[in-house]
């Protein structure tokens, strides 16, 4: 199997390069963080505003997290339920970043992910892809770009969606995120030693998708 790692920094343009080479490449595109998300949901379900370990442990022991592709579209399930529609809110954000920090939420993504790469061609992105889930990934990606363009990018995504945001508050939380997911002991986001680092703040969506399908193909045809 072909296996194309993707990590970055939050609004750093993962889903969109990912989604560009997949139409180039015709290959399946996992995004991680969704399976967090949908984690996320199930415990939000439980009304506690705080994260609860106990709590937190005992549902992940009896939930069951599943990745559908419904066209081409993903999907998350948990225990038959589909969460997609509600994944996205500001809310579960936060709730993800912070839940994604626990070994044991860790583990029950890793088995899907792994599983994935596995068994299909595909692009994956997230934090730990090029580091730990797919460490023989074929290429591997680490996007960045600066901070107050990425937290602009947010911004413009939620004003578009009709949704009524702060930038400096859209800035903060950016910057509160990427400082748990690269400070936490298990799996930080960090680029992977053989990762090729693209800051993209100066490339448009069409550039930086070419220059990677370039690497790509290079790397294939050897
Ligand atoms: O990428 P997205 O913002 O949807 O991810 C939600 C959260 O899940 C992130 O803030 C991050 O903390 C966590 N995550 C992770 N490892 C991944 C993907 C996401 O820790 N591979």
């Amino acid at each position: 199997m072909i296996n194309i790692a993707i990590d970055g920094f939050m609004g750093s343009g993962k889903s969109t390069l990912a989604k560009g080479l997949s139409k180039k490449l015709n290959f399946k595109v996992l995004d991680t963080g969704a399976i967090f998300r949908a984690i996320a949901c199930a415990y939000d379900k439980k009304g506690q505003d705080e994260v609860d370990e106990d709590l937190l442990k005992s549902i992940i022991d009896k939930i069951v997290v599943k990745v559908v592709f419904i066209g081409d579209e993903q999907h998350v399930f948990v225990d038959d339920e589909d969460y997609t529609s509600e994944l996205r809110s500001e809310k579960i954000s936060s709730l993800a970043s912070k839940i994604s920090a626990k070994s044991f939420v860790r583990e029950k993504y890793l088995d899907i992910a792994r599983d994935f790469a596995k068994n299909n061609d595909c692009i994956m992105e997230g934090r730990d892809i090029g580091t730990v889930v797919m460490p023989n990934a074929d290429v591997k990606f680490f996007l960045t770009a600066g901070e107050s363009q990425r937290a602009k990018r947010r911004f413009d995504e939620l004003v578009n969606k009709g949704v009524a945001v702060d930038f400096d508050n859209v800035l903060k939380d950016l910057k509160e995120r990427d400082y748990r997911d690269s400070h936490r002991d298990i799996a930080p986001l960090k680029p992977a030693e053989d990762a090729i680092t693209i800051d993209n703040a100066d490339m448009t969506l069409e550039e930086t998708v070419d220059y990677c399908y370039d690497i790509i193909i290079n790397k294939i045809n050897k």
